[in-house]
């Protein structure tokens, strides 16, 4: 999977002892409606050897053994989730919650078994996941992590919408998102959130953000074979300026939070944990794989680089100086 990774100079510049990759210390499994399918999918995580990387194998066709790695240059379809295809006619869509998981949890190796074409949705959220990943136990593996450090801005945009990569500050080995959205309902309005990937923040403060949807919207997705399994159990629904779900929202600004989620869990695809910050406004599934293609397009604008085992530190975070980033004020 880490074919455009190969063959590439490494950056030394971590300090202090090197952090080991990880997977699961046994396999887990769940089910759960997929989202837009609405078919009952049955998932296996499944731990794997080092350098493994994450990869998806689909059980119930191929002679169950079909696999397709989790990397952007599988990505074959970015309408509403991120699906990806070995390039033929075997796919798995809505990879991007479980991804989030896998990033916010630091899991570096691992066989995702699903029966069916779409990860289940769960409750809208990567919190089911990180309840399974913590369920089945986290074991560090003897090989250090390897991360790709964004060594110069790169950026995507497309009509008012803008995603940019740029190196982490000096005292940050680490990666951070700024995410801004900006809607028309007064039920979500303009929200922005910043986030570091800490160690512990990412269940906390993340994980539990569910994805949203628009009820005007419903009859036009399932049309389109979309949301066929949405409910208001497995997302956050809103009409006019009102959220619909009786328990309302899980943190005040969910919205943005999920959005931050989407990101990492897109951003994930780029094989390996990225050392950089993310900027990402009125962002989406297509902006996050054109950049991570912008990205590897230029080959002096990243390098793999060891992860120090104080990675990621967590404390403030700083919007890189040397980001010249859009304002959302200057562009709505
Ligand atoms: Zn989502």
């Amino acid at each position: 999977m880490k074919k455009t990774l190969n063959n590439k100079k490494s950056s030394q510049k971590a300090c202090g002892k090197p952090a080991l990759q990880r997977t699961l210390k046994s396999a887990i499994n769940c089910s759960g409606t997929a989202l837009h399918s609405g078919e009952n999918v049955s998932l296996t995580l499944h731990p794997a050897e080092p350098d493994t990387g994450i990869v998806f194998r689909r059980s119930d066709i191929g002679g169950g053994n079909a696999r397709i790695p989790a990397h952007w240059s599988q990505i074959s379809d970015t309408r509403l989730c991120t699906t990806l295809s070995d390039g033929g006619n075997v796919s798995v869509a809505t990879v991007e919650h479980l991804m989030a998981a896998l990033a916010g949890c630091h899991i570096d190796n691992l066989v995702v078994e699903i029966q069916g074409g779409e990860v289940p949705a769960m409750d809208g959220s990567a919190a089911p996941f990180v309840f399974l990943i913590e369920c089945a136990g986290i074991a560090e593996q003897n090989v250090p992590r390897r991360a790709i450090r964004v060594l110069k801005p790169v950026s995507v945009s497309h009509g008012e919408s803008f995603a940019s990569l740029a190196p982490a500050p000096d005292s940050l080995e680490a990666f951070s998102l700024n995410v801004e959205i900006d809607f028309d309902s007064n039920a979500i309005s303009r929200q922005n959130y910043l986030f570091h990937v800490a160690d512990d923040a990412f269940k906390s403060e993340i994980s539990r953000a569910r994805t949203f949807g628009f009820l005007h919207e419903v009859d036009d997705l399932r049309a389109a074979g979309l949301a066929l399994g949405g409910s208001l159990d497995n997302a956050v629904v809103i009409s006019g300026d009102q959220v619909l779900n009786e328990g309302g929202l899980r943190y005040r600004d969910e919205f943005v939070r999920h959005k931050v989620l989407d990101s990492l869990g897109d951003l994930y695809l780029a094989g390996s944990p990225l050392i950089g910050h993310f900027h990402g406004l009125r962002s989406g599934h297509s902006l996050n794989r054109g950049l991570l293609e912008a990205l590897f397009a230029d080959d002096d604008a990243w390098c793999h680089s060891e992860i120090s085992d104080d990675f990621p530190s967590s404390g403030p975070v700083a919007v890189p100086s040397q980001v010249k980033e859009p304002a959302l004020a200057a562009t709505a």
